[in-house]
């Protein structure tokens, strides 16, 4: 099991999609937004961590590979972790969104303008979806991301996430 390390994270930075979804859940530009895919698969959040949609869902309706699935949605990884005021340089998730996506509740909303991905060490490796790469961004870079009206939200990292290099992650599913 690996522990989340530069090295680790930047093994990631210009992998797509498709190189990183061992059941084949997205395409290089296709409609979908893939930051929570991303950190879904780098931490192994799915159905044996917390609920909420998963690639696994989506290709197999979540019958099969479960476990190999990812979350694919942002404000299901948000609303499952506890909230931080200041980035944890040695691991924490970044988001960005527009405030009126938060309700009162404090709870992330489902609007399309959210984004979210892993920071360590003064950086943020994210899915950038322009381009269907994952970049990494110095912590701050991305607070204009939707415009002047973008907050910045950390939390820490989810309960019972386990780190996994593109390797392991692979693994999940057999060839
Ligand atoms: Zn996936």
């Amino acid at each position: 099991m690996a522990s989340l390390s530069a090295t680790l994270l930047d093994s990631f930075v210009g992998k797509s999609v498709e190189d990183l979804c061992p059941l084949g859940f997205g395409k290089v530009s296709d409609d979908h937004n893939h930051c929570a895919h991303f950190v879904g698969h780098v931490l192994k959040l799915n159905s044996s961590v917390t609920t909420g949609l998963t690639c696994a869902g989506m290709v197999h309706a979540g019958k099969k590979h479960p476990t190999a699935g990812a979350l694919i949605r942002v404000n299901d990884i948000y609303n499952f972790c506890a909230d931080l005021d200041d980035p944890n340089p040695l691991g924490c998730l970044a988001y960005y969104t527009l405030k009126s996506n938060i309700g009162a509740d404090g709870l992330m909303g489902t609007m399309r303008q959210k984004h979210v991905g892993i920071c360590f060490e003064g950086h943020v490796y994210n899915y950038g979806n322009r381009n269907d790469k994952v970049r990494k961004d110095k912590v701050g870079d991305l607070a204009n991301l939707y415009g002047k009206a973008t907050i910045t939200r950390y939390t820490m990292l989810p309960m019972g996430h386990t780190v996994l290099t593109l390797d392991e992650i692979k693994g999940l599913v057999p060839k």
